[in-house]
């Protein structure tokens, strides 16, 4: 973990230990933090992060990508149910800025779908990523999904987890993050399942697979090997910022 950093991290929950989660306060705080990040400074640092090791500016791009298209709603749940049956949040939820500091900086994130985590996440992206590069290394992202696109037809998560190791410094469940990622941002192709890159899938229709048990996020846990790489979305995340004409065929 980069000391700097996380003594940003640490200085920041001091401020917000209390109960701050009301559900819609904090999606009027997402769409303001998104508002101020662009799909190619989140892919630049997502990028930057497999030379540098800096895991919790690649958590910027799966906390993104959720964020992307999220309505800007009101909280919204069935009787009984705590939880908003479209993002997911809780109308009041403790926020402990340590726990989400630590998995940011230890695995690059491990709650990107999860919108107490998506606001701390864009926030601390937005106070780190200044002095980050824009320039986009495609030499180590082309190893990357090279080696996505080559695990064979059918392969599970935790086979192309095994062939990143080679690729992707770092150990097994920092990879595993990387590839949840993968996932939020439409990178990888899922089929027949809508993530968040072209719409907003609500928390209630994010089906559980009947073969996994061990907490894939949705919609990387629908993946199986030889489905290929979504061009427009490496586009978009990857390619020239949009001021040049960039991220043709998936528009934000
Ligand atoms: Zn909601």
């Amino acid at each position: 973990m980069d000391a700097t950093n996380a003594a940003r991290g640490l200085r920041l929950c001091d401020t917000r230990r209390r109960n701050v989660s009301r559900a819609d306060a904090v999606l009027d705080q997402i769409g303001l933090l998104r508002s101020r990040i662009s799909p190619h400074r989140v892919g630049a640092a997502f990028v930057e992060s497999l030379a540098s090791g800096r895991l919790g500016l690649r958590s910027g791009l799966g906390s993104y990508a959720v964020a992307l298209r999220l309505p800007l709603h009101r909280f919204s749940s069935t009787s009984g149910d705590r939880r908003c049956q479209v993002c997911g949040g809780y109308d009041t939820e403790n926020l402990d800025c340590n726990v989400l500091n630590f998995e940011r900086h230890k695995w690059g994130g491990v709650r990107h779908d999860k919108p107490a985590y998506i606001a701390f996440d864009l926030e601390r992206f937005i106070a780190e990523s200044a002095e980050t590069s824009t320039d986009c290394d495609r030499e180590k992202l082309d190893r990357l999904l090279a080696t996505v696109e080559s695990v064979q037809v059918g392969a599970k998560l935790s086979e192309l987890v095994r062939a990143l190791k080679s690729v992707v410094p770092g150990n097994d469940a920092q990879r595993r993050t990387l590839v949840a990622i993968l996932g939020y941002a439409g990178i990888v192709q899922i089929a027949d399942r809508s993530g968040f890159l072209r719409s907003f899938t609500r928390v209630a229709d994010r089906e559980e697979t009947p073969w996994y048990k061990d907490d894939w996020p949705y919609p990387i846990r629908w993946w199986r090997g030889g489905q290929g790489i979504d061009a427009e979305a490496v586009r978009l995340w990857f390619g020239e910022p949009p001021s040049t004409g960039g991220a043709a065929g998936v528009s934000i």
